[in-house]
């Protein structure tokens, strides 16, 4: 679409394009206009196509003879009018009758001039009235309207949504978010520019789906549609025609939609919204289902969410954490012996009992409360570590979680240092177990971090290794003391009577000539089994649960 907005501010002189056969009237109209504007005439209708097509981004305004060769103004009117680049740019009808008055009106013209003309003063008023109405037009439809698929965008759209509810508040609404699935693989195979076709053709099949008069779109970021529209019950099957339409084009792309249903009009419009999301979100990792609809489900784990943010400040203060220790045994002897631990968080909430980390530990990295949390953690087992060597004459180190999230933290190392000397320790007695997950995000990042703090003396445990992130060829270079295999990863191993995945695992860290560490070790079976197989260290409830510090203490003894 043209934009006679951007001549405002590159030139104030506009550019008026005069299309009249007769060599009098161009006359007559280019000596009453060429104070103010810049002009190009055009002696039939053919021309003055043609000037529009190579010109469309400079012509502020065209001023239309209808009766001309080659092509006829009315034609040429609505060939403009259809044309999608050339539709904003206004015309200014020239005419002799009333007649075409209202057809050349009714065709899109701005407006007319009668001819013999009026005064220059008349024809100049409207003239500046139309540009005027035009560039207008342009500006908001600019700020409204997302580029890449016309819909609007974001801003706008919870206005109009807003608006909307306001004139029609007794209407069943739904909120809608609808994806692409795995759009980010699509950029690497199609590239941006076929990404762009792809987000305006579901642009296009949701117009289709979901009419003007019964919904409200947007284009949000990236994949992402927002649909604001009268409650019904088949948006499964709208989804299907769209789905439907893309894999025509794009085959083997597959949508996604999450649904808040007749909304609760109480809520804010956002959080409409971030109910469709949560919906959306439940179909992640989903391969059979392509819809969900908000339920009583995600509403409990919402509320649940929410007290656990807000109680978090008085949990810290009133020292509600608790951190438990599970023991580590080495396996490498004819007996076990101890050889470590791991510090896992708990919470002793005054109304809701002991939360486990799983609940809230992946909710605090999203909004940063980790820090807090860890900081709290790695001190409270600091100031153990430092106690116990105090009570026994054993030393065995104990490891901290460190969170995907911390691994951004550019201070961690420092952090860490100060805590070792704050206590009393030393860096060997503090080891971190850093997710296997957290080193693919942004590996070469990360690899540095860990590399630096292994430099420092932190002995560096990988933690979950085999819940299926990093590759082979990765993992030769990644700096690690320690390869902690996944629970699951063991546990479906013994079910499905697959040692030879265990065998493999455990030679990968015999070629890195680190340990191989075994949590959630829960039988005399697997124990025998990881023992043989060359396992060094184990973690699970087959020795130990984790304990409180002090029921810990009995296996230092
Ligand atoms: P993780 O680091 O992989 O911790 C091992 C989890 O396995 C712990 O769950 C532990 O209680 C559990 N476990 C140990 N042995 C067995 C067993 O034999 N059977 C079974 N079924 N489970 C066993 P927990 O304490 O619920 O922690 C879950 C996750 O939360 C941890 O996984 C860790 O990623 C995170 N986490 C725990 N504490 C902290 C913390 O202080 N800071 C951070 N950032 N994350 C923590
Ligand atoms: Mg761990
Ligand atoms: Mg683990």
């Amino acid at each position: 679409m043209t934009n006679p907005a951007t001549n405002l501010f590159e030139d104030g002189k506009r550019t008026i394009l005069v299309a009249d056969d007769e060599f009098i009237n161009r006359e007559i109209l280019s000596q009453m206009l060429k104070d103010d504007y810049d002009i190009i005439t055009a002696e039939d209708g053919e021309q003055a196509y043609e000037i529009i097509k190579t010109h469309s981004k400079t012509i502020s305004l065209v001023l239309l003879d209808l009766i001309m060769p080659k092509i006829g103004g009315l034609e040429l009117l609505s060939t403009i009018k259809n044309q999608n680049e050339y539709s904003g740019i206004p015309v200014i009808v020239l005419t002799t009758d009333q007649e075409s008055e209202v057809v050349s009106l009714n065709t899109g013209a701005s407006d007319f001039i009668p001819k013999p003309y009026p005064r220059q003063s008349v024809v100049k008023a409207r003239i500046h009235r139309a540009i005027e109405l035009s560039e207008d037009r342009q500006i908001i439809s600019d700020t409204q309207n997302d580029i890449i698929t016309g819909l609007y965008n974001g801003e706008y759209f919870y206005e109009y949504a807003e608006a909307f509810d306001k004139y029609h508040p007794e209407t069943d609404m739904d909120a809608i978010v609808l994806g692409i699935n795995n759009y980010q693989v699509l950029l690497e195979r199609y590239g941006k520019e076929k990404c762009i076709e792809l987000l305006s053709l579901i642009a296009g099949e949701l117009k289709k789906q979901y009419p003007q008069d019964e919904a409200i779109l947007c284009h949000k970021e990236m994949d992402l549609f927002f649909i604001y529209c009268h409650h019904r019950e088949d948006h499964a099957e709208k989804l299907q025609n769209v789905s439907h339409a893309v894999d025509l084009v794009f085959s083997g792309v597959k949508l996604k939609m999450g649904i808040y249903k007749q909304i609760d009009k109480n809520l804010e419009l956002r959080n409409r919204f971030v109910r469709a999301r949560m919906a959306y979100d439940k179909l992640q990792g989903n391969y059979h289902d392509y819809l969900y609809y908000f339920d009583d489900e995600i509403l409990k784990k919402i509320l649940f969410e929410e007290q656990l943010c807000s109680d978090f400040k008085t949990a810290i203060c009133e020292e509600q954490f608790t951190v438990f220790f599970q023991p580590k045994f080495d396996i490498t002897g004819d007996t076990p012996v101890i050889a470590g631990a791991e510090a896992l968080v708990r919470w002793r909430h005054p109304s809701l009992d002991m939360i486990s980390p799983g609940l809230f530990v992946p909710l605090f990295e999203n909004n940063g409360l980790i820090y807090e949390l860890d900081d709290y953690v790695w001190h409270k087992t600091a100031a153990m570590i430092k106690e116990w060597r105090g009570k026994f004459d054993k030393k065995i180190p104990v490891s901290v979680n460190i969170s995907r999230a911390e691994m951004y933290d550019p201070n961690l190392a420092n952090r860490l240092l100060n805590i070792v000397e704050e206590n009393g320790i030393e860096i060997s007695d503090l080891h971190l177990e850093i997710t296997e997950s957290a080193y693919v995000s942004d590996s070469s990042m990360i690899i540095d971090r860990v590399e630096d703090l292994r430099k420092k003396g932190f002995f560096i445990e990988m933690d979950d290794f085999g819940s299926g992130y990093s590759s082979l060829n990765m993992i030769g270079e990644l700096p690690i003391d320690a390869l902690k295999l996944d629970m699951l990863f063991i546990r479906s191993a013994f079910k499905n009577h697959n040692m030879k995945m265990l065998d493999i695992v455990i030679d990968i860290a015999d070629c890195l000539e680190v340990p191989a560490i075994a949590e959630g070790v829960e039988t005399e079976e697997q124990y025998l089994k990881l023992k043989e197989s060359g396992c060094s260290l184990i973690q699970g409830y087959y020795f130990s649960k984790p304990l409180p510090a002090d029921e810990f203490a009995r296996f230092l003894q």
